[in-house]
């Protein structure tokens, strides 16, 4: 693979746009030849150097000295464009991941569909990725034309054209502080577009989850969309459903995580893309009662997020998702059953109908159930009850639920207002909150006998068919 020759581009670039200037045309709509970039040298693009990781910068500059192309790619070039501080920085080169990886001293081949190299220095970690063909006609793909598999190695051109948007397909060569620009990125950026690559339905047949993509680029960074990018959104967005689980929770973390969750799911409403694609979005999106919920939690993860702080997507699925568990928690306790073990059996429903389609991690579903699950234990303020409460190992998350639950008008703003009180005072202040809630009779303990069940209880009958079932010795498969 020739290094390209810069001068000569830079000229080249140079006079392209010159005559697209006098012309007044636009750089990558028709005839645009994708083979050749558009070359910006720190003058014409105004990265501020400072915003790099000195890691990314010893990647490329490792892999240059051995002999190789390496850029800083995709989206770590669109936020230094945007002058945001990139979150984590991905490397692309003509070096195979053989190659790469024997130039680190701590890096790791990984995936099987496409090999990538993760290079970690201490806990930063840095994708570094070969240069990939052009997907090929042959590439394997499921009946809805999703491709499966498609390992080629190719030019840096080729990897350009394979990737999403025009945006995030521009390469930063930090040795001389040169963008390459395939698509248009550049005009794209300054014109605050998102513009897919390519024919907009063929790249969403091979890849549904650009849908989801676009929608997330646009309400994260307050692009529009191209209308041709736009426009089979709503057309093929059942397409999604065909995409594995874990891919699509990936995609709806990460959308959830933007720093912009609640401006993402209006978007996705707005583009036809919540009905039927996630039940979880058809229950948030749709449900009067617990939208205003819903709308603090988002709020107050985004807030969380652009104040640098962490948030736990357990905390953020079971505000997504309290609503639903609620309306089971009430039918089951119709039903007679008492207040917890109902409440357990609409957190399992809610879990269970959910797992299937956005592939809950086995951890994130636990978090959500011990938020939920300590809910009525809020109620309880008499006796040791609350001090306990406070050990919980996740005390801090469902006091925070609660609050949410107080501030969208739930339940009773007194309630939250205890707990911060119990909180945050010290151990007289705490027994007088105690006291106090006791002589109100605010303290959640039963005081009549309690009311008799209505249906026959299921517990004893699900422990029989457990017994005789799996729990048994040699039960066959
Ligand atoms: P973020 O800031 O959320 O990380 P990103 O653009 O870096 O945004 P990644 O998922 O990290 O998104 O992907 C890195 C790059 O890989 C993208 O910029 C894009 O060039 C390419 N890419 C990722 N997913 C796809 C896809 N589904 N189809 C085509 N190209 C993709
Ligand atoms: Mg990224």
């Amino acid at each position: 693979m020739h290094p390209p020759k810069a001068g000569h581009y830079s000229t080249y670039s140079m006079i392209k746009k010159l005559i697209r200037k006098i012309l007044g045309t636009k750089s990558n709509k028709g005839g645009r030849n994708s083979d050749e970039p558009v070359i910006l040298g720190a003058a014409d693009h105004g990265i501020d150097p400072r915003l790099l990781s000195a890691n990314a910068v010893r990647v490329t500059s490792t892999l240059q000295e051995a002999g190789f192309e390496a850029f800083v790619v995709g989206g770590a070039v669109r936020d230094l464009l945007l002058g945001v501080k990139p979150k984590d920085f991905d490397i692309a080169t003509n070096a195979t991941p053989e190659q790469v990886r024997k130039l680190f001293r701590r890096a790791f081949i990984i995936g099987k569909r496409f090999q990538i190299v993760h290079v970690m220095f201490g806990q930063d970690l840095l994708e570094v990725t070969t240069f990939r063909g052009t997907a090929s006609a042959s590439a394997p793909k499921d009946e809805h034309g999703r491709v499966l598999r498609d390992n080629t190695f190719g030019s840096q051109a080729e990897d350009a054209v394979r990737r999403d948007f025009t945006i995030n397909a521009m390469y930063y060569n930090p040795a001389n502080e040169q963008v390459l620009d395939y698509h248009g990125g550049i005009e794209d950026i300054r014109a605050k577009t998102l513009r897919i690559i390519g024919q907009p339905e063929a790249r969403y047949r091979e890849d549904p989850v650009r849908m989801l993509r676009v929608v997330r680029f646009a309400a994260k960074l307050k692009f529009g969309i191209e209308p041709h990018t736009a426009a089979p959104i709503p057309v093929m967005a059942p397409l999604i459903n065909n995409v594995p689980a874990a891919r699509v929770f990936d995609e709806m973390l990460k959308l959830l995580m933007s720093g912009q969750a609640l401006a993402c799911l209006q978007q996705l409403r707005k583009e036809g893309l919540h009905h039927g694609l996630l039940p979880l979005l058809d229950v948030v999106l749709e449900q009067p009662l617990g939208i205003k919920f819903v709308t603090l939690a988002l709020d107050a993860t985004d807030a969380r997020i652009s104040a640098g702080k962490t948030v736990s997507p357990g905390f953020l699925f079971a505000s997504l998702l309290w609503h639903q568990v609620l309306e089971k928690w009430t039918a089951y306790r119709a039903a007679g059953e008492f207040p917890i073990p109902a409440l357990h059996l609409a957190a399992d429903d809610v879990l269970d109908s959910q797992t299937e389609k956005l592939a809950l991690q086995r951890k994130i579903g636990s978090d959500m159930r011990d938020i939920w699950s300590m809910q009525p234990r809020f109620e309880r303020r008499s006796g040791k009850s609350p001090h306990k409460l406070l050990e919980h190992l996740r005390f801090r998350a469902g006091y925070d639920f609660l609050l949410l639950r107080c501030a969208s008008g739930e339940i009773d703003a007194e309630l939250g207002e205890w707990w911060t009180a119990f909180y945050e005072g010290d151990e007289a202040t705490r027994d007088d909150l105690v006291n106090s809630a006791q002589r109100s009779g605010a303290d959640g303990a039963p005081k009549k006998k309690r009311p008799p069940r209505r249906g026959p209880r299921t517990r004893g009958a699900a422990a029989a068919a457990d017994s005789s079932g799996q729990g048994g010795q040699g039960g066959g498969e």
